[in-house]
């Protein structure tokens, strides 16, 4: 239901709940996020409010700069800790957030468990996940590009993988992604009131463009690309309403 990831110089985990936060007008049934710190991940999941998340990670220590963040409301699998955003490979080391439906995810799914995936929960979402894992060979944005061709239905989501640390790539389908630079770092959400504190410069994805944001030795950058890998170039919206 809502996404939000981060990459930049504060704690990530601050500006996730903080986005989360925002868009809890929305309704949801549990929240999460994945936090990189120095490239390993770590998710926590919580079902119900945001704030028990908060308390959660509140007594963890979850240091990073990086991270990814969702609200879910559930469409395929109950409202539980497991099916919970982020979802994982096998591995461990891809996390990725989803808003909307996987609608050939049972195919997919038996594909990926012939070809030796373990799944861990009931989601549609969790395909992606080991769908970027297979196709991984060192470019984060070329396997989530490879992912997205073999999807079906409606999609926004956002990857981070270890192997990249401070890298989220972002793509959509029939589900609205926003991109910006903030004050601070780099931002993906769902909604634009999660990006509000941080940038009111704004980039709303067209379906088949990928967003690339990076935040390395503090500095900033979000590119570009369609399906290809062909780099693209976007328009910023100006927001200036307030909320
Ligand atoms: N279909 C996904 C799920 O059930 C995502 C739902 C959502 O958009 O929150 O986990």
């Amino acid at each position: 239901c809502g996404i939000i990831g981060y990459t930049g110089t504060l704690q990530a985990k601050d500006v996730l709940i903080n986005g989360l936060k925002r868009m809890e007008y929305r309704g949801y049934d549990s929240a999460g996020i994945a936090v990189q710190k120095n490239g390993a991940l770590s998710v926590v999941h919580r079902v119900g409010k945001v704030a028990g998340l908060e308390e959660t990670v509140a007594s963890m220590d979850l240091e990073g700069t990086c991270g990814v963040g969702h609200t879910r409301w559930a469409t395929h699998g109950k409202p539980t800790e497991a099916n919970a955003h982020p979802h994982t490979s096998c591995a461990g080391d891809i996390a990725v957030v989803h808003n909307g439906i996987i609608e050939n995810f049972a195919s997919l799914k038996e594909e990926l468990i012939a070809a030796g995936h373990t799944f861990t929960s009931e989601t549609d979402t969790e395909v992606v996940a080991h769908l970027v894992e297979e196709n991984y060979e060192g470019d984060l944005l070329a396997a989530t590009r490879a992912a997205v061709r073999r999807l079906a239905g409606a999609y926004g989501i956002a990857v981070v993988c270890e192997q990249e640390p401070g890298v989220i790539i972002a793509a959509r389908k029939d589900s609205p992604i926003i991109v910006g630079k903030g004050k601070t770092g780099a931002l993906v959400a769902s909604d634009i009131v999660a990006l509000i504190d941080e940038t009111r410069d704004v980039v709303v994805l067209e379906d088949d463009t990928f967003a690339k944001l990076q935040c390395k030795d503090g500095e900033t950058t979000i590119d570009y690309y369609d399906l290809y890998g062909n780099p693209v170039e976007v328009e910023a919206i100006h927001v200036d309403w307030d909320i």
